[in-house]
This record gives structure tokens, sequence and C-alpha cells, in this order.
């Protein structure tokens, strides 16, 4: 299985290690050959702002843009999100845009603004443990999204169409899950 990880800036290696627990050796995407044949991709979690500058220098915004938008199963986790968002509530920037969600970016102010807690997850059959690092959570979604789990009334992650996107960070956990769920999407549009 051909899964690609961006490997511009924040936690890709995790996602690999991640996915090689899984027994997928992914691609790390740094230029655009990269993108060749990928069967899926994960975008980390990082600095959305540092993330989506190196996307349009590299000149990779529009390619995976295209690709997402043609059905490539996406996995974005944190500024990934960030990156899917088609708005913003708190930044003017658009990134992919590709997702019908509107985040916040931060959303957990400076007290509270790395955690863990473990939570169900739809479609999952265990509680997922979820860290959270300064992160987004999404305030709205729109009629195709499904809202996969909630930290307390907050949406932490959804499903539009080929695109997941998590607000914590399953691959700094040896918690293999939301991983495992993500493959299934890509084993499913093959
Ligand atoms: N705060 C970061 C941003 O806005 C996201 C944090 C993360 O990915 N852990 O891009």
């Amino acid at each position: 299985m051909k899964v690609g990880v961006l490997a511009l800036q924040g936690a890709f290696i995790e996602h690999v290690n991640s996915l090689k627990k899984l027994g997928v050796e992914p691609i790390l995407i740094k230029n655009i050959d990269d993108l060749k044949d990928l069967e899926g991709l994960i975008l980390p979690g990082g600095e959305s702002t540092a993330i989506g500058k190196l996307l349009i220098d590299l000149g990779l915004l529009i390619p995976i843009e295209t690709l997402i938008a043609n059905g490539l199963p996406t996995y974005g986790t944190c500024a990934g999100m960030i990156l899917l968002a088609k708005h913003l509530s708190n930044d003017h920037r658009k990134h992919l845009a590709t997702m019908d969600i509107t985040v916040k970016r931060n959303a957990y102010g400076r007290q509270n603004d790395s955690f863990s807690t473990e939570e169900n997850f739809k479609g999952i059959d265990s509680k997922v443990n979820m860290v959270f690092i300064r992160a987004p959570y999404i305030e709205s979604v729109g009629p195709n999204v499904e809202i996969l789990a909630r930290v307390d009334s907050n949406i932490v992650a959804a499903r539009e169409k080929n695109m997941l996107v998590t607000s914590f960070h399953p691959e700094l956990t040896s918690d293999l899950k939301v991983h495992k769920y993500f493959l299934d999407i890509i084993k499913g549009a093959r």
C-alpha cells in the first residue's frame, strides 16, 4: 500500500513509525515527484502557517489539493486538520481548503493548551488515547461531514468522504487504532 506522509515540518516521523508498526512502509513527501501513484496521504501536526508556506514554495499546494479533490484518502492531524479546513474562524489564511469544516486554531487557550484524555470514536470499538498540543477544534461542520469524536462538547475528529481529521495526535501514543481506521479507508477506496 503506497501511503505518503508530508515531510516538510512537524511530527512526520512519528506517523511513519505508527504506519510501520501496522506493516506499511510509507513514502516521505518532500516534492512533487513523491506524489506519484499515492493511495493515501497523511498531513502531520506542526505549525500550519509554516507547512502552508512550504506547500506554496515547493509547488505542492495545487497538486495535493487536486489529488484530494479527486478522492485521494487523506488524514490530517492537528496542523494537518487546519490545512484541510475550508474555514478558519480566527485566521484569515486558508491552505488546501478542501474539507467543509470551520476550525479554530489554538482553541484550548494557554492554561490547557496541552493535555491528554481517552474518549469514544465512532467506528472504533474501544476508547482512543487522545493527545492535544496547542490543538485546534472544529466549531462547525457542513452537511456532508460526519462527526466522529467530541471532547466535552467540542468536535475533535470528523470525516468527509475521503478526508479524515483529528485535533489530537495518535502518532504520539502507542495507540494505533486511528491509523488502522485510516488504512481501512484506503482499502475501501481501492
Ligand atoms: N497550533 C498549531 C497551528 O495552529 C497546530 C499544533 C499542532 O499541530 N500540534 O498550526
